[in-house]
């Protein structure tokens, strides 16, 4: 054995990328970077997954935590779990640690102390774990960060809060979940020279614009980086040619806000002084200093990279602080590298084997390797371009689905998560393979090379070309072509998109604006953070801000078009996996039926984060000016609930008005039985017929194995959404649609307009074809009207 391997403690000069074992993969590539290359990173040293052995061990705390993690009856239970690591995390924390390694720790500082040239530095401490005999051990842990840390015996504390770190109730579970044994991970902890950036940034040594390999890009703000990844400031922008080694492009914009550390820990946000604003952040110097390091480090590791950098305002000197691969355009170029001897494997269109079928819930086609997600955990290592297998989707995972070529669930009918969100992106989506007899988790396994026809809901093994290539070269496929011209209709077309990444792209289409912008999509992908939590975080302004920032971008793409926000609508299952929801959200049995829309908002216990949603609403209209926005409330039961919540919203200064309008779903059969009662509340509706559907017929709408019952177009539903018509306009109110019915089936348009619909909201791949087909329709009644011929539905839609 090797001196190394009994160490407690080992500098980054000594560590290798191959080290992932002795002290995780922080520590590890940090030290490759230190020992192996020519780059500055800063000074530290990592307490090794021999030292947490040591000290669990020789404290007795070892036995300890398997008797008490062996006494745990039930790990479903929240409390019991919660309760039981709590106690482990308090002995870790409270536990004296063996003299010898604490001197090995706190000889580490003071040598750390002696390289920095200053007494009692300020240091950074982050946590990694590992795990034996598994590559991936991100599951084993928290990772911890403390920043500002200084003094050896605060230096050891820190360490074991790392060690603690392992045993959060998640973690816990997850190990418990996974039969993984707990003594078989360890954790490591990075103490490292902090840097005190004057200015930071992130870099890439590819052109992650456009895939350009021959270029290093370069964005840089004032202070710490955070602001970067949140959007909050436009960072300088740079261009270098790694050949000529010059900039080739520069882009700086005034910046007047800094992310800056707080002397008493934690970060606070200030103005950057006025002679600086408008100053290139780095100097030419500086960034071409940079651009060697990304070329060193590209080179070393043979891949695009993607590095954090900071800028020390004592000594001016820069450091790189974080390296690791790029994903996105590294894996596009081994797809492309690998395109060649995959033609080798081109399954001929009659050829090809069916494997699995479902319902067409996305249309569209696509070929690639399958990755099955069976736990949610797992979902951060699902890869661009693979094709998602799994039961259901749920909101935290969109993301992921962003990045899939297609997806393919066991469960779910044609209104399903996985259903709505694909849609919304045009991802092909498969859904309910199980209703088919074969569930495509049963036949469909990782890495396997499949073809998903989602337009006929067909999954084939193999690359079939022709399917593909037929799909690319369609009217479908995806493209916006703004020189197309429509015929002006009567009725409004309107589109459904809630992803604020899509609106610029699809602002061209000829939609006359947005009937349906789901809320929930901006906290699935921007905010991830439960309302509440945020709030007793001390953080509600980050609620306002980051909806306003999403619901802006919306408004402005599609300006001066109106834009309908619905609020939330997200059941408790669906919060409950916002980042700290655990604590606010009851355990429904059927939350479909549950704790949603309108009910939540005049509850004491939501009333504040709903607040807080209003409060996006006027800064977007009020401060930044976006008075095409507009607003609906979901799910309201009741009259009373009507008249609660456009009660609450009057007294936050949201009043309807010429400019400004409430609507409401129509989703509920009471919405439509006492919509004469309804409309006092608001100046119009959009039939939500996903959920109406489910509540007419009693159908639920997850549920593949009733989902062939599921039909907005019974003659139930059909009398109900005529009877809603008449109601609200004898009122002078709108009534729109935003359910998947006109989307799915184009005929449903033509009966929407018979009753005399106002407007039809739907997804952007059908915005072109149902503007042509309302066009065609409205002429059709014109033209009947006018011979007095023309054929007669047969169906009484009438209902009195
Ligand atoms: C509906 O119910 O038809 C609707 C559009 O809302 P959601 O699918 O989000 O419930
Ligand atoms: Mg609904």
């Amino acid at each position: 054995m090797s001196s190394r391997d009994t160490a407690n403690v080992l500098w980054f000069d000594d560590l290798h990328r191959k080290d992932v074992n002795l002290v995780g993969g922080k520590s590890s590539s940090l030290g490759e970077m230190t020992s192996s290359m020519n780059v500055p990173v800063p000074y530290g040293y990592a307490t090794t997954a021999r030292a947490y052995r040591y000290f669990m061990n020789a404290t007795g705390l070892n036995d300890k935590v398997n008797a008490l993690l062996e006494g745990i009856k039930d790990y479903e239970d929240s409390d019991e779990l919660h309760e039981t690591c709590e106690k482990i995390r308090n002995m870790i924390v409270g536990a004296k640690m063996p003299d010898d390694l604490a001197d090995d720790i706190k000889e580490g500082y003071a040598q750390l102390a002696d390289k920095v040239g200053q007494a009692n530095p300020f240091v950074a401490i982050r946590s990694s774990a590992t795990a034996e005999d598994l590559p991936n051990a991100s599951f084993a842990g928290q990772q911890e960060s403390y920043l500002n840390i200084r003094g050896e015996d605060d230096v050891v504390d820190r360490v074991q809060q790392c060690y603690s770190s392992l045993f959060t109730d998640r973690a816990t579970y997850y190990r418990h979940k996974q039969n993984f044994p707990h003594e078989k991970v360890a954790l490591s902890a990075a103490v490292q020279m902090i840097v005190f950036s004057k200015a930071s940034g992130i870099m890439f040594s590819v052109n992650v614009a456009n895939g350009d390999a021959s270029k290093i890009v370069i964005d840089s703000i004032y202070g710490l980086g955070e602001y970067i990844v949140l959007g909050k400031v436009t960072p300088n922008h740079f261009v270098v040619d790694k050949q000529s080694m010059k900039i080739v492009e520069k882009n700086v914009v005034k910046q007047t806000i800094e992310l800056v550390r707080d002397a008493n820990g934690g970060t606070k946000e200030e103005p950057v002084p006025d002679e600086l604003q408008e100053k290139q952040v780095l100097t030419d110097d500086q960034v071409i200093e940079l651009a060697g390091y990304a070329k060193e480090i590209e080179r070393h590791y043979g891949c695009y990279m993607d590095m954090e950098f900071a800028l020390d305002k004592n000594t001016d000197r820069l450091w790189i602080v974080q390296a690791r691969p790029e994903t996105v355009w590294s894996q596009k170029k081994k797809k492309a590298d690998a395109a060649k001897e995959e033609d080798a494997d081109t399954v001929d269109a009659s050829d090809a084997k069916v494997l699995v079928r479902g319902l067409p819930a996305s249309p569209g086609m696509a070929s690639g390797v399958v990755h099955v997600i069976d736990n949610p955990e797992d979902i951060d290592q699902f890869k661009k371009g693979e094709i998602l297998v799994t039961l259901m989707t749920s909101p935290d995972w969109v993301p992921a689905m962003k990045k899939a070529a297609a997806i393919v669930t066991n469960n779910g009918g044609m209104t399903c998560h996985a259903a709505i969100v694909s849609r919304e992106m045009q991802i092909p989506c498969i859904v309910g393979t199980k209703s088919k007899k074969v569930a495509a988790t049963d036949v469909l396994k990782t890495g396997d090379v499949i073809t998903v026809d989602a337009t006929n809901g067909i999954v084939y093994e193999g690359k079939v070309d022709s399917i593909v290539k037929k799909d690319n070269n369609s009217a479908q496929g995806g493209q916006v072509v703004a020189a197309e011209t429509f015929a002006p209709t009567a009725t409004g077309v309107m589109m459904n998109l809630g992803d604020p990444d899509l609106a610029e792209k699809y602002s061209t289409l000829p939609a006359d604006g947005i009937g349906l912008m789901r809320e929930e999509f901006l906290w699935t992908t921007f905010i991830h953070e439960h309302p509440l939590y945020l709030i007793e975080q001390g953080h509600p302004e980050k609620v306002i801000d980051m909806l306003a920032d999403g619901i802006s971008k919306v408004a402005r793409a599609m300006a001066p078009r109106p834009v309908v926000l619905r609020l939330s609508d997200f059941k408790s299952s669906e919060y409950r996996n916002l980042k700290g929801g655990e604590k606010y959200e009851p355990h429904e049995p059927a939350d479909l039926l549950g704790w949603r829309g309108a009910s939540r908002y005049y509850d004491p216990k939501y009333i504040e984060a709903f607040k807080l949603e209003l409060g996006a609403v006027k800064k977007v209209r009020n401060e930044f000016g976006l008075k095409n926005l507009n607003v609906m409330i979901p799910f309201v039961r009741t009259v009373d609930e009507a008249k609660k919540v456009t009660d609450i919203m009057r007294n936050e200064g949201l009043v309807r008005n010429e400019d400004f309008k409430v609507y409401m779903m129509a989703e509920i059969p009471s919405n439509i039985i006492l919509a004469d009662k309804f409309n006092q509340y608001v100046d119009g509706y959009s039939i939500g017929s996903n959920d109406l559907a489910m509540l007419i017929l009693g159908c639920d709408r997850n549920n593949d194995t009733v989902a062939h019952l599921f039909d907005e177009r019974n003659l139930a539903v059909k009398r109900a959404i005529k009877h809603l018509i008449k109601a609200a306009h004898k009122d002078g109110k709108t009534v729109s649609i935003c359910g998947q019915a006109p989307s799915e089936y184009p005929d449903f348009t033509n009966f929407l307009i018979q009753c005399g619909i106002d407007y039809v909201s739907v997804n952007p791949d059908m915005v072109k074809a149902t503007k042509r087909n309302v066009a065609h329709f409205e002429q059709r009644i014109m033209l009947d009207k006018a011979t007095g011929r023309g054929l007669q539905d047969p169906t009484d839609y009438d209902w009195e």
